[in-house]
């Protein structure tokens, strides 16, 4: 008889499960033993495959999708490029509604995966019609046979976390983890591991990574909308301007706000000292582990697990360039090797 193959079916297959891996250089000066849970791993190269995986499958069991069907969302993020992935494996069309502000590199990177793309003038108002979030209402309502992932405010992307990252934490940690500490986007990620999470143990402290210039923070500190809380900053995917339904603020324990060139130095530190090339949003994780600890949060006996939630690779043109990094004036304030070049 043949020998079986081993060889997966298709890489859908390889969504989730990701690795728990100690850090150990990084955390030189810091009271306690941290873990990183490197979602780049994932065939996608982040995190977002799990929620497009699930949603995905969750709307064909209520039978809403079948084969040939359209998948329509508003980003040029991971989600659009995990969401395109999926669609390829299962034989869906992804239309992708996107603003103008994405760069040439992130629209051909989802039309290299099968998604059509919609770019949408970034300097309009959310309710004017050419608007991506109008593009995409308009083009899920005149396509017959598609789904509206609108993951900022669908349950689902909450579900996704608490089926897959949570039980994945709780056992790869054998149960003794007691703190978590995960970025704030969508608030699917935080929210769906820490409801899991809490539901074993309650006392196990969930800590959320916010950014300057969103409103999220203040929004769990106070139940108050502050638009005063809203300006421009940089690291892509963190914090929010809204306050979004898939963000179940009372799971969560405490947040602190993240820094941009904080953030970048920190991603670029995980690089050098653990081999981890990690996403600017990796960065802003583990900086918010060093202001936490700062704040007393972890004991010797605390086992911190840390979400990474996207690879390096797609910010080479920002954090990951030297010349970005200059630009932004992240090399003013410090003194360090990154920003003495060596002439050959
Ligand atoms: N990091 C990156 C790079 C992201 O794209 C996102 C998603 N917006 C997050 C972190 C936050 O994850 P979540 O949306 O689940 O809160």
């Amino acid at each position: 008889m043949a020998k079986e193959i081993k060889a997966n079916h298709s890489i859908l297959e390889l969504i989730g499960n990701t690795p728990l891996i100690k850090l150990n250089k990084i955390t030189d000066g810091l009271v306690g033993n941290f873990y990183a849970k490197v979602e780049a791993f994932n065939p996608g190269h982040s995190s977002k495959d799990r929620i497009a995986l699930y949603i995905i499958e969750e709307a064909e069991k209520r039978g809403i999708l079948k084969p040939g069907d359209t998948i329509v969302e508003t980003t040029s993020g991971n989600t659009g490029f995990s969401l395109a992935m999926v669609s390829i494996i299962k034989g869906y069309e992804c239309i992708l509604a996107v603003s103008s502000k994405s760069s040439k590199d992130k629209i051909d990177m989802l039309r290299t995966m099968g998604a059509k793309v919609y770019v949408c003038p970034a300097h309009v108002s959310a309710d004017d019609e050419r608007s991506y979030y109008n593009v995409a209402k308009r083009l899920h309502e005149e396509t017959k046979g598609s789904i509206y992932i609108n993951q900022y405010f669908n349950d689902l992307n909450i579900d996704a976390h608490y089926k897959t990252t949570g039980p994945e934490i709780w056992e790869q940690t054998n149960g003794q983890i007691t703190h978590l500490v995960a970025c704030s986007g969508t608030g699917g990620t935080i929210s769906g591991t820490a409801k899991y999470l809490k539901e074993m143990n309650p006392n196990i402290k969930i800590l959320g990574v916010d950014a300057y210039g969103s409103v999220l923070k203040k929004y769990h500190e106070t139940k108050e909308f502050d638009t005063a809380e809203i300006y421009p900053y940089r690291i892509e995917g963190l914090g929010k301007n809204l306050i979004p339904t898939a963000t179940d603020f009372d799971v969560i324990d405490k947040f602190t706000k993240v820094s941009d060139e904080d953030s970048a130095h920190t991603a670029r530190e995980l690089a050098k000292k653990e081999g981890l090339f990690v996403g600017y949003t990796s960065g802003a994780a583990f900086q918010a582990i060093k202001q936490f600890a700062e704040e007393g949060e972890f004991t010797k006996n605390s086992n911190v697990v840390v979400i990474f939630p996207d690879h390096g690779s797609r910010y080479m043109s920002k954090i990951y360039s030297d010349e970005w990094m200059s630009e932004q004036g992240f090399f003013d304030s410090v003194n360090n090797e990154e920003s003495q070049k060596i002439e050959i």
